[in-house]
């Protein structure tokens, strides 16, 4: 088995310097255990928070230690009543092609209708922190005018394919590069892309304000832009700030806050871990939407474990559309 270590903590971007990929032998799992052969791994921007040293919604990667995160895989021998060899199983040992877990650390996911990997994108993390994002932070209603920043990735793509379906009047995304908007608007049903690197963004998406909920993956730039677009009680769902991940130093905040009073504007943060009651509600929905075709998805797959750290940062330089994955 092989997996990938934190060698080295980060400052600014990360480099395969900071990695160590490191050979290991696992044991025949005991009773109540099982071996999993993981057949893809997400990586996600969040894990370069857990790079740094500091106190956060979820504990810092230790050095010299594997790393982990989400990742489906397949159980190739088992000491549990409850999972048989060649069940497909969704858990948190990523990072690594082979994981040997407590029973109660997987899940048995159903591979009928879906591949697994999507567990990892549309019918997983992210897909539900699109649907939290939506119905329970922004509480976006039928008619709303929604903008979606990082709408190519997998969260973004998830929430405006659900803002639609929610009832949203007019879906606007932005994205990096011409081939990301055309996706959105050709396939996914955006009404409008709007590509950053074109043009400013707050110049482009002047054009097509009032916006009633800004759902905010990209921080810096777009969130000034949004709060000049929003509409008098607008509501922003503040679920990640990518264009700030990798800055060495913070960047200053947006420079039109009074627009908060004078709009009445709400802003409100979220960590999709900490709604697990909606959980039930989120697979039964999304479910829905998959079978009916009104949610869709695609994944940028970057092959081997030891490309994992290339795909990591090929997540942060936009290189995916929709859920970068590594198949192991
Ligand atoms: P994505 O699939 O969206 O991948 C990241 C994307 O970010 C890239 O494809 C790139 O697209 C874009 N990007 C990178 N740098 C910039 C920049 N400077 N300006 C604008 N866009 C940039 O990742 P996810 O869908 O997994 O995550 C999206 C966001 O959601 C992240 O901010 C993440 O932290 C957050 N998140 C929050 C959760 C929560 O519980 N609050 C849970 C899960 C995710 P492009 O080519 O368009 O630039």
């Amino acid at each position: 088995a092989r997996e990938i270590h934190l060698a080295s903590r980060p400052q600014g971007w990360p480099t395969p310097e900071n990695f160590r990929s490191i050979e290991t032998t696992l044991p025949d799992p005991g009773p109540d255990e099982v071996l999993v052969r993981n057949t893809f791994m997400s990586v996600d921007p969040y894990m370069r928070g857990r790079m740094n040293d500091v106190k956060s919604y979820v504990p810092p990667f230790e050095l010299d230690a594997v790393m982990d995160g989400g990742a489906v895989g397949e159980v190739v021998a088992s000491g549990s009543p409850d999972l048989a060899v060649g069940d497909t199983v969704l858990h948190q040992a990523g990072w690594r092609t082979h994981a040997l877990l407590p029973a109660r650390a997987v899940r048995r996911v159903d591979v009928s209708q879906v591949p697994a990997s999507a567990y990892l994108g549309a019918l997983g993390m992210p897909g539900m922190t699109a649907y939290v994002g939506l119905t329970r932070i922004a509480e976006m209603k039928e008619g709303d005018t929604v903008f979606i920043s990082g709408a190519a990735g997998a969260v973004g793509s998830a929430a405006g394919q659900m803002a639609r379906q929610l009832g949203a009047a007019k879906v606007i995304g932005s994205a990096g590069g011409p081939e990301k908007c055309a996706w959105l608007t050709d396939e996914l049903g955006f009404d409008v892309a709007l590509d950053y690197k074109a043009a400013p963004i707050g110049k482009q998406l002047r054009e097509h304000s009032p916006v009633d909920v800004y759902f905010d993956n990209v921080g810096g730039d777009h969130l000034e832009a949004a709060i000049f677009a929003m509409a008098d009680f607008g509501r922003i769902t503040a679920c990640g700030a990518i264009a700030e991940y990798n800055a060495a130093a913070p960047s200053p905040g947006p420079r039109n806050m009074m627009m908060f009073v004078s709009k009445r504007l709400t802003l409100r943060g979220f960590i999709v871990t900490d709604h697990g009651d909606v959980a039930s509600e989120f697979y039964r929905t999304a479910g829905a939407w998959v079978a009916d075709g009104s949610l869709r998805w695609r994944e940028t797959v970057v092959d081997g474990i030891d490309n994992a750290v290339d795909a990591f940062l090929g997540l942060h330089r936009g290189d995916n559309t929709g859920k970068m994955l590594v198949r192991l």
